[in-house]
């Protein structure tokens, strides 16, 4: 891949910290040159830096957009001009559109998720599905499955930061859809098997397992894992998380975010041109 960089190259890329093992630059650059778009994407470590000088940076140098990943796609709200109603459900933001100097929050990890599950062969609307974590993605992934038919949602999360957020998603979520959601302490194992026992959907949206500490599953039980369960994780570095390869071992299918990844993606394009990423030839160039 080659980018020609020229005098009207517009600049957008990726807030975040980590950002050096992601596969966005690859994927949107790589769009860009086969649509023949005059714009660039490059990753921000955001470190400790204070996100509002990072903000009005991107303001100044009218950036097209950009995406945020953990820690921050809750602080960011609080910089931006507007959101979608999307994100204002979720309370969590993972693309930001330069609308004419005014930057408007958007959401799209939990289409993604669906999309790449649907892909795995799974129908979300076939059975309950246990959701840990409560952070940004999974708020998303969440709202997203309820929208799109989930009958059941346990969602798992450590008593901590996002307890009182989970509880306000579970609520909204059975106030407002036909899914019945529900909250339940990671820290309770009677709770959590009896969740995963009548599941046949377990997601995990916490960030237990990504690298660099791979050694570690949200559920160190093997014995919770059952061959009626499809066990998916939203990261996708490591490609095997222990997670998944325990759950290999327990007869389960699995699939990793890799696609999730791709899907989320093409979605956050769509919302910066209005236009589809050619998803099969970045899929076989980045994703297999
Ligand atoms: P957030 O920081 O918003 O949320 C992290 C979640 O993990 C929170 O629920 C947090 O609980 C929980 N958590 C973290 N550490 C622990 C721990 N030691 N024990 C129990 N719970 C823990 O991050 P995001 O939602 O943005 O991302 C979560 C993961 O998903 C990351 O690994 C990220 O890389 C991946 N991801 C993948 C995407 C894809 O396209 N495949 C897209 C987006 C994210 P608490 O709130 O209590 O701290």
């Amino acid at each position: 891949m080659s980018i020609q960089i020229t005098g009207h190259t517009r600049l957008g890329g990726l807030l975040g910290s980590p950002v050096g093992h992601s596969l966005s630059p690859l994927m949107y650059n790589e769009t860009f040159r086969l649509l023949g778009i005059d714009w660039v994407y490059l990753c921000f470590d955001t470190g400790q830096a204070d996100l509002r000088d990072l903000v009005r940076g991107f303001r100044a140098m009218n950036v097209f957009g950009f995406n945020i990943t953990m820690p921050d796609k809750e602080r960011i709200m609080e910089h931006l001009d507007g959101l979608s109603e999307a994100a204002k459900m979720i309370g969590a933001v993972n693309t930001v559109k330069n609308e004419d100097g005014k930057l408007i929050g958007h959401n799209t990890d939990g289409i993604g998720y669906v999309r790449s599950a649907a892909e795995q062969g799974y129908d979300i609307k076939s059975g309950p599905m246990t959701l840990l974590g409560a952070g940004g993605a999974a708020s998303s992934i969440a709202v997203q499955a309820a929208l799109d038919g989930v009958p059941v949602l346990h969602i798992v999360n450590r008593k901590g930061r996002s307890w009182s957020h989970a509880q306000h998603i579970a609520d909204l979520i059975s106030r407002n859809t036909a899914c019945r959601a529900d909250l339940t302490d990671l820290a309770d194992q009677t709770a959590l098997r009896k969740c995963l026992a009548e599941s046949t959907l377990l997601t995990n949206a916490t960030s237990i397992g990504m690298a660099p500490l791979t050694d570690a599953s949200p559920i160190p039980d093997v014995s919770m894992l059952h061959p009626g369960l499809t066990v998916s994780d939203i990261i996708y570095n490591p490609g095997c998380t222990k997670l998944l390869s325990d759950a290999g071992r327990a007869g389960c299918k699995t699939f990793n975010g890799m696609y999730m990844l791709l899907h989320q993606g093409a979605a956050a394009f769509r919302i910066w041109t209005g236009l589809d990423m050619p998803v099969e030839k970045i899929r076989e160039k980045y994703f297999r």
